[in-house]
């Protein structure tokens, strides 16, 4: 009976905690559905099956492919990294179950059990970090004292985080308790999928740290899991203590005291004789510590039921099949962003584009950002722009500025972004001192950078996105000058009135622009190829596309540029403040930026071609021909209205589109005209 009881409490103490945090969570993407007897499915059937008898898991990681493109299944299996490898068997064994129930025929869709996760994609996941979707728990209770709870938490996730990074390919994981003010224990496990660089695993913890506040501030446990990293920290141990790292003994401790008992008892005390007295001393303590224990172990419980009916659950749950869910969860609110920015003050002011001005802001807890406070005729719904934060989200790359998330109130629309310290590429290159900053070994890393980034959106992410604004203003760089490509995915969020390919507004920035989107409205990837081989012609040059002037006055750079290629006098053109020891170098740049720009779009390499190019020491590239026309300098300051037909589905409607000139580079939107 006694025992019974006890299962019953014990019962509850664990039925608590699974309802504080889930043990199991799903997601299943909308990237397509596979057919039930598709090569694909029987793809799919065959390598999660193979999972479980490979050796692999054994080491608690499997990421293996099967197949041949288009039916090439990838899987990625992860067991937390304090898990034997039976216990990790058998989970994967059952997630992989619920998996195919929770998701039927999708192409793609991942599962967290308690103790590992399963996922599998039609496309590449190796070595590719995602942080989202993230899906979030949280336990109920509050810290009373927030701040010093703060001060323990962010240094010990601090230090899991770098321990986890610096693991190695098979485990990268880290776990550790540490004393908490009132008398409490952080308890905390992180890990990534060991197939990512130390970086990228670095980065992924760091967003879900950076979500702590976002989500839950002074929550007494959390529990965030991703496609690529995990993370979790509670106030009880949800992990085996034999799983904890020895503590590293302080630098000058002082020598630990006798394990022997001392040869004198204490004056005070009485001196027990061996026999039948000490015997029944030691019966009465073991009873009354036992009576003790059983009386706080059923204070606790009642305790916790008492707060338990007291507070709900609070789950901060990002759902798995919908999405909008998702998205609330990178919703921020209105006022703690205002705070940020201290009422969106013109001291915290970092500049003004087509969509808006960029403030900079700082949470209660350090981190920064950058808010972009769009335009107020955006004519998008709240539910489509939430559909489009959501997808612009999930784009992840280390040569992506992230986007944190959204703010929607009334008509207020924010967008908010990770801070970059050394703001845009533009406030460098066409700056006269600053220029220097920028040594040859620099700005070859940020051309490959941008390049990466791109083929990341053209070909890389779930969604391909075309940029179709990609600019020196749209690269930002990080504290140690490493490229990020901004604003991607802002024709989507302005939901600009556009087919596939063809648009009937026009967005972009002067110089930047080819020949067939200015005049007939046409973008694909090349557009941007375009435009990115201008980018590595004003790197190259210092020389700004819209405001240079060749030789003959009107000239543009790109046709300077071809001239002095096709002369053998390309030398000229290289920027004076760098180094000539990097020539060869520089003069495949030149190759590369007049293969990008040329007129025909077909002639353009793709950006995988130009990574290729970019890495290759020996590859022979191929003549460029005749860059596009570049707009005389003198009708910048004009509206063009340019004709042409849209084609969309065989219609041969005309459509007329302005194109509203600037002077000062910013994008251009019908949107938001200047
Ligand atoms: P466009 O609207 O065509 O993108 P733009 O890039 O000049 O034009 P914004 O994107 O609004 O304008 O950015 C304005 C300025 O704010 C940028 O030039 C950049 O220096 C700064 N900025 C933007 N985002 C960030 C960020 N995440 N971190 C730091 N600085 C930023
Ligand atoms: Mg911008």
């Amino acid at each position: 009976m006694k025992m019974g009881c006890s299962r019953l409490l014990f019962f509850m103490y664990v039925a608590l905690i699974q309802l504080v945090i889930p043990t199991s969570a799903q997601y299943c993407y909308n990237t397509g559905n596979y057919t039930s007897n598709s090569t694909y499915k029987a793809n799919l059937d065959s390598l999660l099956a193979s999972i479980i008898n490979d050796t692999k898991i054994d080491y608690g990681f499997f990421n293996f492919s099967t197949g041949e493109s288009p039916d090439k299944v990838y899987a990625i299996a992860l067991c937390r990294g304090d898990t034997s490898p039976s216990v990790c068997r058998s989970c994967i064994n059952g997630t992989r179950n619920d998996l195919l129930r929770s998701c039927p025929n999708r192409k793609e869709a991942i599962i967290w059990g308690e103790t590992c996760s399963l996922r599998y994609s039609f496309r590449s996941i190796f070595n590719i970090m995602e942080a989202r979707p993230l899906i979030a728990a949280a336990n109920t209770q509050n810290f009373s004292d927030v701040e010093s709870f703060n001060d323990v938490l962010r240094p010990l996730l601090d230090s899991l985080r770098n321990r986890a990074a610096s693991g190695n390919s098979t485990h990268k994981f880290a776990l550790k308790s540490v004393a908490a003010p009132k008398f409490q224990t952080i308890y905390s496990l992180v890990e990534c999928t060991p197939d990512l660089s130390e970086l990228d695993c670095s980065s992924c913890l760091q967003q879900l740290q950076d979500y702590i506040p976002q989500c839950c501030d002074g929550k007494q446990g959390v529990k965030f899991v991703t496609p690529s990293c995990d993370l979790r920290y509670e106030i009880y141990p949800f992990y085996a203590s034999s799983a904890e790292p020895p503590p590293s003994p302080p630098p000058s401790s002082p020598p630990p005291p006798p394990l022997v008992p001392s040869a004198s008892p204490p004056p005070d005390l009485p001196t027990s004789t061996p026999g039948k007295e000490s015997n029944s001393s030691r019966n009465v303590i073991i009873v009354v510590a036992t009576t003790i224990a059983s009386a706080v172990l059923i204070i606790s419980i009642s305790i916790c039921i008492y707060l338990r009916a007291r507070n709900p659950v609070d789950k901060v749950e990002i759902d798995t099949d919908d999405q909008i869910s998702v998205v609330e969860c990178l919703q921020f609110d209105f006022g703690k962003i205002r705070v940020a920015t201290q009422d969106f003050s013109d001291a915290n002011k970092l500049g003004e584009g087509g969509f808006g001005a960029v403030y900079k802001g700082r949470f209660p807890n350090g981190q920064e950002i950058a808010v972009k406070r769009l335009s107020k005729n955006s004519s998008q719904g709240e539910i489509e722009f939430k559909n489009e934060v959501m997808l612009v989200a999930r784009l992840q790359h280390r040569h992506l500025v992230r986007l944190l998330g959204f703010c929607l109130e009334g008509d207020e629309r924010l967008l908010v972004y990770e801070f970059l310290p050394n703001a845009s590429l533009d406030r460098f290159i066409f700056d006269s001192i600053k220029r220097a900053q920028l040594n040859w070994e620099t700005r070859y890393k940020i051309i490959g950078g941008i390049a990466r980034g791109l083929l990341y959106l053209h070909e890389d992410s779930q969604i391909r996105i075309i940029h179709r604004d990609l600019k020196a203003s749209n690269i930002l760089l990080d504290a140690y000058m490493n490229p990020k490509i901004s604003d991607f995915g802002m024709a989507r969020l302005f939901q600009l009135d556009q087919t596939q390919e063809n648009t009937n507004r026009i967005v972009g920035t002067y110089g930047y622009m080819p020949p067939e989107y200015l005049l007939h409205g046409q973008f694909s990837v090349k557009s941007d190829v375009f435009s990115f081989g201008v980018l590595v012609l004003e790197m190259v040059t210092g020389q700004k596309n819209n405001t240079f002037r060749g030789e003959d006055n009107g000239e543009g750079l790109l046709n300077y540029a071809w001239k002095k290629w096709k002369d053998g006098t390309t030398s000229n053109l290289i920027d004076p403040t760098l180094r000539t020891d990097s020539t060869t170098e520089i003069m495949k740049c030149i190759h590369i930026g007049l293969l990008c720009v040329q007129e025909n779009m077909v002639k353009r390499p793709t950006m995988a071609s130009v990574v290729l190019m970019l890495n290759s020491e020996s590859m022979t590239l191929s003549i460029p021909s005749r860059p596009a026309f570049t707009l005389d300098c003198n009708t910048r300051s004009s509206v063009l209205h340019v004709e042409h037909n849209s084609g969309v589905m065989g219609s041969t409607q005309s459509r007329s589109s302005s194109v509203q000139a600037s002077v000062n580079d910013v994008s251009i939107t019908e949107l938001d005209p200047r």
